[in-house]
């Protein structure tokens, strides 16, 4: 597993039911990163009060898809979503395509006259989505005639442990697997309070993917990740009690950002500082060199204007660390009128795993164009590889926690 390189913010989901604050991005699967788009903004004044028990959250694993494969090889009952009444039930489901239906659902075998249901295995019996296995329950919704969205609602602990394997590699040292732990899961009751806030509720709470956090299921989940969920369980990070927005990246370079720069999350545990654990790390200096053809052409899709030879591009802003905000970019056709690009807008638009951050230099070299950047990722919160690092040195989760957000405070929610 590698790592997610990326985590950006909140932004609008396409879903017909609606928009939803979903939240970040990354490379790992490869996703735009879509950064600007929608920022969670500050931190949601969220529940910190110990949960009566450990939260159900929804994951979003399929959108949109006109039909999936499910399996579950053990006893199961198909119900009205939210709702008790049992619509079907079975001894073992056989492997067998769900799909829309006019005005219902085809389950397989089984034909169901709900547009919304939970199909919820006995016991602990894995569902097979498409051949994976996932723990909880799975919601289908009837989006349309040929859409449905499918949600796995999973126990958070469950989820978690799903998440940190993707997220900063199953083979990590248990200080830094128990701090992902930590983080993810503040980063998942973020989003589920920013749900709960928000007007137009959804179907879930996260997708499975940077968006939010990469999620498998059980793929991943080993000894090790499992002994680090528990040592953390119901660990949330606080701030004056209450839970923030716990933002990560892989790599941030030497100098993690502030929240209030990148994300306008102003939390003081998101300050951001110096960080010298990651110095070593494999992208804390990387070059992308790109075609100035390439660049070119770029250029003229992502602003939709005639763009001619590119004469200079200069840094038109920056932030103190050196991460860019905007550039000037000079080129042929109109030489008067430079084109102004935002950083994060080039680097979307030229890749978020080539142009791996958002601080660099650039200059010309022959007929390309030479990216000179640090880290990988947007840079605020947790930087996964100074974490590693510090785990490797004999750090321990509340030491490496604390290097990240200053001042959160740990506090378990549920027992
Ligand atoms: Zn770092």
């Amino acid at each position: 597993m590698g790592t997610c390189p990326e985590r950006c913010g909140v932004r609008e989901c396409d879903a017909e039911v609606g928009t939803r604050p979903g939240r970040r991005i990354g490379a790992l699967a490869g996703l735009t990163f879509a950064l600007a788009l929608l920022t969670p903004g500050a931190s949601p004044p969220l529940v910190a009060d110990p949960f009566e028990a450990e939260p159900t959250i929804r994951v979003c694993i399929g959108q949109g898809v006109s039909s999936f494969e499910l399996e579950i090889d053990g006893p199961w009952t198909i119900t009205e979503l939210d709702k008790p009444a049992v619509l079907a039930r079975g001894a073992r489901f056989e492997k067998g395509e769900v799909k829309a239906v006019k005005d219902a659902l085809q389950c397989g075998k089984t034909p169901v006259r709900e547009k919304k249901i939970s199909v919820i295995p006995a016991k602990d019996e894995p569902v097979r989505f498409n051949g994976a296995k996932y723990p909880g329950r799975l919601d289908v919704i009837r989006l349309s005639t040929d859409r449905l969205l499918v949600v796995n609602a999973v126990p958070m602990d469950r989820y978690v442990e799903g998440v940190i394997g993707n997220e900063i590699g199953s083979g990590s040292r248990p200080a830094a697997l128990e701090a992902q732990a930590v983080a993810s899961r503040t980063y998942a009751l973020a989003c589920m309070e920013s749900e709960r806030q928000s007007r137009k509720r959804q179907y879930y709470d996260v997708f499975n993917d940077t968006r939010s956090q990469v999620y498998r299921g059980v793929a991943g989940v080993d000894a090790g990740v499992r002994k680090a969920v528990a040592a953390t369980r119901g660990q949330a990070l606080t701030w004056k009690g209450k839970v923030f927005t716990t933002f990560f990246h892989s790599t941030c370079g030497g100098q993690t950002e502030p929240g209030k720069d990148i994300f306008g999350d102003d939390c003081p545990a998101l300050a951001g500082g110096p960080d010298p654990w990651c110095e070593k790390a494999a992208l804390n200096d990387w070059d992308f060199k790109v075609k100035a053809e390439t660049l070119r052409k770029t250029l003229a899709a992502e602003t939709g204007e005639e763009v001619g030879a590119i004469t200079a591009i200069i840094v038109d802003e920056a932030r103190p660390s050196g991460r860019v905000i905007r550039l000037k970019i000079s080129h042929t056709k109109k030489p008067e009128k430079p084109l102004k690009v935002r950083a994060v807008d080039l680097r979307d638009a030229l890749g978020p795993d080539d142009l791996k951050s958002i601080w660099f230099t650039v200059e010309k070299k022959g007929d390309d164009w030479v990216f000179h950047g640090h880290g990988w990722g947007h840079g605020v919160g947790m930087c996964q590889e100074g974490a590693k690092r510090m785990a490797s040195k004999g750090k321990t989760c509340a030491e490496i926690l604390r290097q990240y957000y200053p001042g959160g405070q740990v506090k378990a929610l549920w027992k």
